[in-house]
């Protein structure tokens, strides 16, 4: 017997038809591209949504097909994802910070029919449209006052475009299963591979991140997505905003910590996400002016490992409470958040930060198990690390167009690609990536740890471990580090510190002082190309032991 309830398919434009009806005068502000502060309210956000979807369909986008943005956080972002979704297109937000020609390659292959770029990447794009044959028009998210004279092919101002339409146009109802977004993966070998969200997977995943024990959205609070919408599908947060009645601030591209700290103070926001590395230079900025954080209640942080020094901070310092969480774009992309279930909460000082170390326990929604290399369930002990492999209806099952071939097992899991534990209460914590796992005598060193603790140096910025070749034991972790401004320190200072901290074969055999750390276009460090860069690297041990 089939239930009796009505089909009322998932599609992510009811959620903005929701926020215009229940929460019409809510505000949404915006650090704009021009530079001033902008606003506009959800009912106004929903009504020129309409004019994009109306304008879209004129320009002969239909349903499958996909229009990609190229844009930082803004009114006008938001406005366009509604506006595609409204009429069962597909938002493809690309990567500004990818290498042109991977922007190219990816535009491409998701066979954007038309870009809609703000005015930052202007003359990126000039230099690139030759390679762009399926863009029939470029729109630039901006007035026709700051409209730039530009080559590209039947360039429009955004507040032109939509003005040509009068906005009576109602979004399409189609099924819930339809594609409603494209995000690629980094891919940090071959080519990126296209993660295809739909809209049933985007509601269940908004509804998901809005619970107490994930970010816990209300209408009462006020949410900052820094983490850009072009980064994994925003968090989901362009969408659980405006689900939940939130106000909403958008940064735009000034991510900078004075510009951040300027938005969390004037527009007193209750909850905000992003990177660690943005956190970094919120936490500097605070502490070379004094300032406080009187309105933030929660810091979400994820993308990587959220440093233990960085949750002490904001907690005993600032008073704001930090919910480390871990995801992927494949994973729309929430997988874990470290809220405290009773059996943690009554915690406080290190035992509390032990806790916040790890990533935290799946919400409804996401089934997780670890394995070893053989498939074979490994226990939920908190010490045996495997395979973190992942199920749920927001959780990918191919890539666009059948790349990697079948990316679940008999089970029909996804493998993250990460090295983890889980422990009794269920809390996962990240021990690795599988390529950046140290195997060293065939056991596994957890190169993410050695971050962490170096990290939590006073004079250290930032740490990177990585696995380099040595004769007796095949690898042994080699701690590369860049020390804050004009600080010194020596090896064996940065050892002392971290001695007696871990085991003492965990210890790294050596360490080097450079200037920079390179970065992935999602903000992560680069370890291949550090590996590269240290592959012929010869450790004091190696010597000793030849
Ligand atoms: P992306 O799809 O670009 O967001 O990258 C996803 C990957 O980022 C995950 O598979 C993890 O390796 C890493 N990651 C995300 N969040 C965390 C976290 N909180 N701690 C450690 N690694 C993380």
């Amino acid at each position: 017997m089939l239930g009796l309830m009505q089909d009322w398919p998932l599609l992510c434009h009811r959620i903005i038809d929701h926020a215009a009806t229940q929460h019409a005068d809510r505000p949404v502000i915006s650090r704009s591209v021009e530079g001033p502060m902008h606003r506009t309210t959800y009912a106004e956000i929903r009504q020129r949504a309409l004019r994009v979807g109306q304008r879209l369909e004129r320009d002969g986008i239909r349903l499958g097909d996909r229009v990609a943005t190229l844009a930082w956080n803004t009114w006008r972002h938001m406005e366009c994802w509604y506006g595609i979704l409204g009429i069962g297109a597909i938002y493809h937000t690309v990567n500004p910070r990818l290498f042109p020609d991977q922007i190219a390659w990816i535009v491409n292959d998701a066979e954007d029919r038309i870009l809609l770029t703000d005015l930052t990447f202007v003359p990126l794009l000039e230099s690139l449209a030759d390679k762009l044959p399926t863009i029939a028009r470029y729109v630039v998210l901006t007035d026709a006052a700051h409209m730039p004279k530009t080559t590209l092919k039947n360039a429009v101002a955004y507040e032109d475009w939509i003005a040509s339409v009068d906005g009576d146009f109602a979004f399409k109802e189609f099924d819930e299963n339809t594609a409603a977004g494209m995000c690629y993966t980094s891919g940090t070998t071959g080519h990126p591979k296209g993660v295809v969200y739909s809209h049933r997977s985007n509601v269940l995943h908004s509804m998901i991140a809005s619970m107490a024990d994930a970010m816990g959205v209300s209408s009462r609070d006020v949410v900052m997505p820094v983490v850009p919408m072009f980064h994994a599908n925003c968090w989901g947060m362009a969408l659980t905003g405006p689900m939940n009645g939130a106000t909403m601030v958008m940064p735009g591209q000034r991510m900078d910590g004075a510009s951040i700290y300027e938005l969390l103070n004037d527009y007193r926001v209750t909850c905000t996400a992003a990177v660690p590395t943005v956190w970094l230079m919120l936490l500097q900025h605070l502490e070379s002016t004094g300032s406080r954080l009187p309105y933030l209640d929660r810091v979400v942080i994820g993308g990587s490992a959220c440093p233990r020094a960085m949750a002490q901070r904001f907690q005993d310092d600032y008073g704001v409470n930090v919910i480390h969480a871990w995801g992927m774009t494949e994973m729309s992309p929430l997988g874990s958040l470290c809220s405290l279930k009773p059996e943690y909460a009554e915690l406080d000082g290190e035992a509390k930060l032990n806790v916040q170390a790890k990533q935290g326990h799946p919400p409804f929604g996401v089934e997780m198990k670890i394995t070893d290399d053989s498939g074979r369930k490994l226990p939920w002990d908190g010490r045996t690390f495997g395979r973190l492999k992942v199920r749920g209806p927001a959780v990918a099952r191919a890539y666009f167009k059948g790349e990697g071939g079948n990316i679940l097992d008999e089970e029909g899991f996804f493998d993250t690609g990460d090295v983890a534990t889980i422990d009794r209460y269920g809390y996962m914590q990240i021990t690795d990536r599988s390529k950046d796992v140290i195997k060293s005598g065939g056991e596994w060193i957890s190169s993410i740890d050695l971050e962490n603790l170096a990290i939590g140096h006073p004079k250290v910025a930032e740490a990177a471990v990585i696995g380099v070749r040595h004769p007796k034991w095949d690898e042994r972790p080699l701690l590369v580090v860049v020390l804050k401004k004009d600080e010194t320190l020596g090896k064996d200072e940065i050892l002392g510190f971290m001695a007696g901290k871990i085991a003492k074969w965990w210890m790294p055999d050596d360490v080097v002082f450079v200037d920079e750390i390179p970065h992935t276009a999602t903000g992560k460090i680069q370890k291949t190309t550090l590996r590269d860069r240290f592959k012929d690297y010869v450790l004091p041990t190696a010597e000793a032991a030849e």
